[in-house]
């Protein structure tokens, strides 16, 4: 049914069935928007730079843009690449790895995985492009790129750092670490996957993905338009924000 699963997959899975099976098995499109776009040109740009740091990063950045993509895009990346925080940042790193791709298998499923970069003492860096960085949906990430890179042999210090970068000139960038035991991972690690796979069997063999418990994903989530129960969601949302309207009063 499906050829392999990637740590995004298995995130929306754990967020929500329903959602995956409209990303993964109808394979919904699911319409790209500024934030993507912004994170897609930035993480090529840092690609590039930290690849060969002879280059201008200013000049990578004009060859990545173009006229199709629009001013909050332009106007971001600008404003992100004349923060000095980031732009020291990226000058420190001296990477063993940029863009590193990784995969393999177990219980008869294949795991792909794509990392932004491996700096000079072997931690595995992932950057996110935001000004909110929600930590706890991302627990599963380290273990997930631990695993990869100790599956296909790449010399790491079992360290992983998120290297959240704030759509700002000023804002300090931050990092968050964690640092795991081979042992730990691969147990964390084959703990989530087992608990993956059986649930993913049993509702494709009922046909029957269920849908999340946290309904405020909803909101956010490009499908609720057609998913009924997002449409439910939303119209109790709006029921009460209607509700919450009606009530408010003229003060004197
Ligand atoms: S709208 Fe809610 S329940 Fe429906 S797919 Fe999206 S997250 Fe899941």
């Amino acid at each position: 049914m499906i050829d392999h699963l990637s740590f995004s997959s298995i995130k929306t899975f754990l967020e929500c069935p329903k959602k995956w099976y409209f990303k993964y098995i109808e394979k919904i499109p699911i319409p790209s928007n500024v934030y993507m776009e912004l994170g897609k040109v930035l993480h090529s740009v840092f690609a590039k730079y930290l690849t060969d740091k002879k280059q201008k990063i200013h000049d990578i950045l004009s060859e990545e843009i173009s006229n199709e993509h629009t001013a909050f895009v332009f106007e971001n990346s600008l404003k992100i690449l004349s923060n000095q925080n980031v732009i020291n940042f990226l000058e420190e790193i001296q990477p063993s790895a940029v863009e590193k791709q990784f995969e393999f298998s177990v219980y008869n499923t294949k795991i792909v995985g794509f990392i932004d970069c491996i700096d000079q003492f072997g931690t595995v860096i992932d950057f996110k492009i935001t000004n909110k960085f929600d930590k706890e949906s991302y627990w599963l990430q380290p273990l997930f790129y631990l695993k990869g890179c100790y599956e296909n042999k790449i010399e790491i210090n079992n360290k992983f750092s998120f290297v959240v970068i704030p759509r700002s000139s000023t804002e300090k960038l931050q990092v968050w670490s964690v640092s795991l035991s081979s042992g730990e991972f691969s147990r964390y690690f084959d703990f989530v996957l087992r608990a993956v796979l059986k649930d993913l069997e049993f509702y494709t063999k009922e046909n029957n993905f269920p849908f999340t418990s946290h309904f405020s994903m909803c909101e956010m989530c490009p499908f609720n338009e057609i998913c009924p129960n997002g449409k439910t969601v939303l119209e109790t949302a709006e029921f009460f924000g209607k509700s919450v309207v009606n009530t408010l009063t003229e003060q004197g």
